[in-house]
């Protein structure tokens, strides 16, 4: 998939026109092996995807619950090996990078986990789940990364003395918020927001949503914004990615994806949220049938067990993505 240019013209200085860019990712899970230990069964939990991020745009990605959304989160991250494709970030291939040059990786890429008391150490102080960022990354002295954790805290909306509290003083909202600020401790450029608001009460889940999108607008941020929420995923992304079942079904311009959806999947996914515009009105659409198992997926289109419009073609030939024009690609025979 190609945005046509791979550079910007910057200030003068000439910056890769997309931040990431990921190639045919695979993430594959062994479930089966024979006697000599090969793998002859797996599930394919992400199965060839391709999309890009440019600088300060954040690309929602939306489907289903195990259509491979997180797991494409935490591949791009490393944080599970890819079974194969590529991850370039700022035109580097990051897929093969050993251990220590992922560490550089790491203060360019960051990740907002859903649970974020899980994510803390309960033992830890807030204040020094930053520091120890910092101390990680080798970035500043003691007092330099005291005042910056002090820094971030009021960033997020904290108070200062909440730095010496351990996380089960705080509530949901404030602890999503230290996650946010320890991800923001070292200056990255992309964090991948893996379903942010969903484990918050809904009053706390504007605040953090508002947060996410004033820092991004502060500090000139990309994200992956991984969400199963459309109303969210649709304030807060610039582009829109539609997943199944490992597969990227449609790719679009927010606002034209919500408005005229094309891959038949994607249809049924928004008619969801009919009425998110005022006088809009778009019938639900019901899907038929199970979501096919990731192991044996369905030959030709993957959608096409649960497709009202499929034909011969669909069980014989997978699509391909298709450039509709401008930055719009579908996966379907009949687009
Ligand atoms: Fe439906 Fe065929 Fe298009 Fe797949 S390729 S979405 S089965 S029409």
């Amino acid at each position: 998939m190609s945005s046509g240019s791979n550079e910007l013209l910057v200030g003068g200085m000439i910056v890769s026109a997309k931040i990431l860019e990921v190639k045919d990712l695979k993430k594959h899970f062994p479930v089966k092996r024979n006697l000599f230990g090969k793998t002859i069964e797996s599930v394919k939990a992400v199965d060839g995807i391709d999309f890009y991020i440019k600088p300060g745009e954040v690309l929602g990605l939306v489907g289903e619950s195990g259509c491979g959304k997180s797991t494409t989160g935490r591949t791009i991250l490393r944080l599970l090996e890819p079974t194969g494709g590529k991850v370039l970030f700022e035109g580097r291939d990051i897929t093969k990078y050993k251990k220590k040059q992922l560490r550089s990786v790491y203060r360019d890429m960051q990740l907002i986990f859903q649970d974020p008391f899980a994510s803390l150490n309960p033992r830890k102080k807030a204040g020094s789940a930053i520091e120890e960022v910092l101390y990680v990354h080798k970035m500043k002295d003691t007092a330099e990364r005291k005042d910056r954790a002090l820094e971030l805290f009021e960033m997020v909306g904290l108070r200062q003395d909440d730095m010496d509290k351990y996380p089960h003083e705080f509530s949901g909202g404030q602890r999503q918020r230290i996650v946010i600020a320890r991800a923001l401790a070292v200056n990255p450029k992309l964090i991948v927001c893996d379903e942010p608001v969903s484990a918050l009460d809904v009053s706390i889940q504007a605040q953090i949503i508002n947060l996410l999108s004033d820092l991004k607008n502060r500090l000139g941020l990309s994200y992956l914004f991984i969400s199963h929420d459309l109303r969210v995923v649709k304030y807060m992304s610039d582009r829109v990615a539609v997943m199944y079942l490992g597969k990227i079904a449609e790719i679009a311009a927010g606002e034209e994806l919500f408005k005229n959806p094309i891959h038949p999947y994607s249809k049924a996914l928004l008619s969801s949220i009919a009425g998110i515009r005022p006088g809009q009105k778009r019938k639900k659409i019901v899907l038929e049938g199970e979501v096919p198992s990731p192991v044996n997926p369905p030959s030709g289109c993957r959608f096409r067990t649960r497709c009202r419009y499929a034909v011969k073609q669909c069980s014989e030939v997978e699509p391909q993505l298709k450039c509709l024009g401008g930055e719009h690609f579908v996966r379907c025979h009949l687009c």
